[in-house]
This record gives C-alpha cells, structure tokens and sequence, in this order.
C-alpha cells in the first residue's frame, strides 16, 4: 500500500517543505499540501504555467504531482477563530475552510487515513527586531505560527495517522544558541518546538502509535530565510567553519524527513536531528 502524506508550508520549489516532497514522492508516497493563504494563487498559478517543472522532475522521468492541494493558515484552529479583517482580506476572500481543523476535515474527507505528517513553517512578524524590542504581540504571533500550530496540527491530524505513521517539523539551531539576527521570539519559537517534539512524541506515541521528531536545518536561502535578511552570511559562515565543506541542499533534509518518516527509523521518535553539515558541533571557528 502506497502511503499518504500531508506536508504543509509548501509555496514554491524552493524551501525544505518542496524537497521533503520530492524525497517523499520519490519513495512512492501521495502527497497533499497545505499552502498559506496568501501565497496560494501564486503558487498554483506557478504550477500550472510550468515554473515548477524542472525541480518536479522525479528519477522515474515523470513528475512530481500533488493529489490535493489545500488552503491553509496555521495560526487558526476553527472558524470563529478567524476575525473579520482577516475574512474581508481580498487575499483570503477567495478561500474557505483554510483553518487548520477545516483543513485536517477536508484530508479526512479526501484522503481517510495518512501515514506522515510534515509541518514545514514558521512566521514571525517582528524576526529582525532583536528579542530584547520584540513585542508581546510580535513574540506571541512567533509562538502562534512556528510552534503551536504543530501542537494544533497533531492535535487534528493525530487522529488521522495510521499507527506506525510519522510526523516531522524543521527547527534551527537558534533555539539553544544564540545567533544574533533571529529574533522576533523566534529563537524562543524554536525552543517551544523542539521541547513539544519531546511531549507530543511521548502523548502521540501513546495515544496514536506515532512517532515526532523535529530537523534542526542548517542555512537554505528559502523564501523564509530571505526575509530574516542575513541567510548569505550563515550560508557562508558554515561553508566556512562546519566539519563538512559543502552548501547545504535543501533536497539533503528532504532525503532526512524521507528517512524519519519511514519504517527504517521505526525505533527514533522525540528527537531533534541536526542536519547542518555538523556545524552544531563546533564551539569555535574552525
Ligand atoms: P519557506 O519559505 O519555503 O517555508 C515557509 C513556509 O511557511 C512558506 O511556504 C509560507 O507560506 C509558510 N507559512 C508562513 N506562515 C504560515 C501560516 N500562518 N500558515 C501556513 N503556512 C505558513 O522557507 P523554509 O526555510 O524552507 O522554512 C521551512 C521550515 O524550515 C521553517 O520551520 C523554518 O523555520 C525552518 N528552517 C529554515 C532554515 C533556513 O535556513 N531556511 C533553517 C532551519 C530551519
């Protein structure tokens, strides 16, 4: 039986979310997406124009396809959540049922069961304020958007994993060292996160016979990245100084999602797992 997967934060071909696609299509699995709201004209629009077509490319010669594609934002959990000014936004007009308890209804409806779940996002209004001028406001939308909504996406979705399912988050090393310029809460944001991969491992576990593990990724210039501002001074400093010498691909954490999510890692669950050319591991400047 072919397994089903549901990856959300996907929005072009460039992030670690398209590549734990293509790692998990190329081991046969279904994948449906959950894209933000606000990027997912431009994202099907993209697709179907053919922008997509040559990272789609999988090693068979056909092309990476989705069986669903869903609207999604993450830092709602049901209908009355949503406030009117973000309903009256022309960008979410269009889209309904984007929450993320409509979205995990509608894969329930399309799909029945899944094998893997992939939470593969995070937002922090204010991440280049350092912490010591974030908000409340802006601290509090970095917890929302980066860490509880995958509190709330398995909360939702756990129920419909198979048992022997897997689900995978991606975090950053900001969480137990400090890298100035990732601010916002969102050191703080990926703190949350890595300690929930160790709760929600032990309760999904249990509860689910599933199992959470978090990526700590090394620096990709996603979309994301960009807009923190200093992702070529990281992509730098780690060709630089990590034990391996490489630029890291994105397609390196898809191949690790791929791994985690699968029956051979059967026995690792709760885990944070770096895959940062091991540049995690050095206390000074090689
Ligand atoms: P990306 O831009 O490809 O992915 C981030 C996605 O989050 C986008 O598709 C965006 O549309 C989506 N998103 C933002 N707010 C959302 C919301 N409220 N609801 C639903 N979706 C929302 O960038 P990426 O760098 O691949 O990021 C993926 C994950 O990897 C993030 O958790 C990020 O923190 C993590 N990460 C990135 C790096 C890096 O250097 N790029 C390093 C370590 C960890």
């Amino acid at each position: 039986r072919g397994k089903k997967a549901f990856i959300a934060g996907v929005a072009d071909d460039q992030g670690f979310g398209w590549a734990i696609a293509k790692a998990l299509a190329e081991a046969g699995a279904e994948i449906s997406l959950g894209v933000w709201v606000p990027a997912l004209n431009i994202f099907e629009t993209s697709f179907r124009r053919g922008k997509f077509d040559d990272s789609r490319k999988l090693a068979s010669g056909g092309l990476m396809d989705f069986a669903h594609i869903y609207p999604m934002d993450a830092v709602f959990d049901t209908p009355d959540d949503v406030p009117e000014e973000v309903k009256a936004n022309k960008r979410y007009a269009g889209a309904d049922g984007f929450t993320i308890s409509e979205c995990a209804a509608k894969v329930a409806r399309d799909s029945g069961k899944i094998d893997i779940l992939v939470h593969s996002l995070a937002n922090g209004p204010e991440v280049t304020k350092p912490l010591l001028e974030t908000s409340r406001k802006g601290y509090l939308a970095a917890m929302s958007a980066s860490s509880y909504s995958y509190v709330s996406m398995l909360q939702r979705f756990g129920p419909l994993m198979n048992p022997g399912g897997a689900s995978v988050s991606l975090t950053y090393i900001a969480s137990e060292k400090v890298i100035p310029g990732y601010g916002g809460g969102m050191s703080s944001a990926k703190a949350a996160l890595e300690s929930d991969t160790r709760v929600l491992a032990y309760e999904a576990g249990r509860k689910h016979q599933i199992r959470v593990n978090t990526i700590s990724a090394g620096p990709l210039g996603s979309r994301a990245a960009k807009a923190i501002g200093f992702i070529d001074d990281m992509i730098r400093y780690s060709y630089a100084n990590a034990p391996v010498q490489k630029e890291l691909a994105a397609q390196e954490v898809g191949n690790v999602a791929a791994f985690l999510c699968s029956p051979l890692a059967s026995a690792v669950t709760g885990v944070t797992m770096y895959v940062d050319n091991g540049l995690n591991t050095m206390g000074l400047a090689g």
